[in-house]
């Protein structure tokens, strides 16, 4: 089988490189290759699977729908499965926390959410710039790749990429540079070249760009920042959102209300594509048909993503269950950095609730990690500007026993690569 992949499909392909085996099934926070073997996935679809593959109860949902025979496509015409969908998103996420949107169901994807919510903000204050930060990540169409720093995603734009201007992430240049008063500097001085932005598009914790937490204060001064300016704060909670923190929102614990969200990734919550775009309801300045697309939210993962915040969100214990795995996770990759400075590598932890990593300073060491912990039945994906960051997003539902056995196979993994 490897083979004929390998002999059919484009170079592009990327993750197979990384874990050259077939898989076939998956259950939970486990999945299996064809020959049976079973691997721990701490990759979760990038944080597409916040509640596992294959959830029971979101599962039931689903095949109900399709036995039905209700509605699979229907461009953005109203569905049932629409008014299910917006009911419980108001119900159990929007209402309970005091926030106030409108929904834009864009094409399935983050990139085309992202795309949507930089075109509305644009159109807003009628204004071509936008500022993103240093290792942001939004996704490599035209419009989103733009506000992308990754360099091998940059490189083949094959276009000129405009309307963007970058800013240093909080402590991009160290933890005593504050980086807002820098940015503010560029918004003061007219003559500092920077071209009044309509909006910046921020990342609460850089998931692409190496699990770089924007501290609490940064993001309250960030948002100060954008009304003194008249800015808009567009969001990116497509990996960070749906609990992937602690939060089914990432800004919520620093208390900021953003102008635009934008959700995708594990807002189906069983790895359907689906995006969306949710702005404050004197933004909607869209006129009618003025943003389209065939696929304008995907209807049976209306009925998951329905599910999904009905069954984990409408449940107060969910987010403090997750709250306290947080904690075992991290406990388990301290001590890890632990083992790692025994072979004089300064390795440190960070993260935000399920969303963590250990930088071990060095990409080909992150690789040889990750790679020595596939072969034990651990998969596992590295990031930041080198890859030099180990990449914990393992699914919210995961057992303390499996958290504890990945943190086993990590140490010996780290064990073999480095005695
Ligand atoms: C994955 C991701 C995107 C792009 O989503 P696609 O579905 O791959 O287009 C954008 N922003 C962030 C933060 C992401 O993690």
């Amino acid at each position: 089988m490897v083979d004929k992949l390998i002999a059919s499909e484009s170079q592009v392909r990327s993750y197979s490189r990384s874990f050259p085996v077939v898989f076939s099934k998956a259950r939970g926070a486990e999945i299996y290759a064809a020959d049976g073997r079973r691997y721990i996935d701490f990759l979760a679809g990038a944080g597409t699977l916040n509640y596992g593959h294959n959830h029971p109860v979101l599962k039931e949902a689903l095949l109900e729908y399709y036995a039905g025979d209700h509605i699979v496509h229907a461009l953005d015409l109203w569905t049932q499965a629409k008014y299910t969908y917006i009911e419980a998103l108001e119900k159990f996420i929007l209402q309970p926390r005091q926030l106030d949107y409108r929904v834009h169901l864009t094409g399935p994807t983050g990139t085309n959410a992202v795309e949507a919510a930089l075109r509305l903000a644009r159109k807003i204050k009628n204004r071509a710039n936008i500022v993103a930060f240093t290792n942001g990540f939004h996704g490599v169409t035209l419009g989103s790749l733009a506000m992308t720093g990754n360099a091998k995603f940059r490189s083949v734009a094959g276009l000129p990429m405009a309307g963007s201007t970058f800013m240093p992430f909080d402590r991009y240049l160290g933890r005593d540079v504050d980086t807002l008063a820098y940015f503010e500097k560029f918004l003061s001085d007219r003559s500092s070249g920077l071209d009044h932005p309509a909006a910046v598009i921020v990342e609460v914790v850089q998931g692409e760009g190496g699990i770089n937490v924007a501290s609490e204060p940064w993001l309250r001064g960030l948002q100060a920042l954008c009304k003194r300016n008249d800015m808009l704060l567009i969001v990116d909670d497509i990996q960070a959102g749906c609990g992937r923190t602690g939060k089914f929102f990432s800004f919520e614990h620093a208390g900021v209300v953003p102008d635009i969200i934008v959700n995708s990734k594990s807002l189906s919550g069983y790895g359907l594509p689906f995006s969306q775009v949710l702005m404050r309801p004197e933004l909607d300045v869209w006129e009618q048909g003025q943003y389209n697309g065939t696929f304008r939210g995907h209807n049976p993962a209306m009925i998951t993503g329905a599910k999904a915040f009905e069954h984990f969100w409408g449940d107060p214990s969910f987010e403090r269950e997750v709250g306290r795995k947080a904690q075992v996770l991290r406990d388990g990759l301290r001590s890890l950095t632990q083992a790692l400075r025994n072979y004089d590598i300064e390795a440190e932890e960070r993260g935000l609730g399920l969303m963590r990593g250990i930088d071990v300073r060095s990409g080909a060491l992150a690789g040889k990690i990750s790679a020595e912990a596939f072969r034990n039945g651990l998969m596992i994906e590295t990031s930041g500007s080198t890859g030099q960051v180990v990449k914990c997003l393992c699914p919210l539902v995961i057992s303390d026993e499996q958290i504890d056995e990945a943190v086993q196979i990590l140490r010996r993994s780290i064990g073999k690569v480095l005695d």
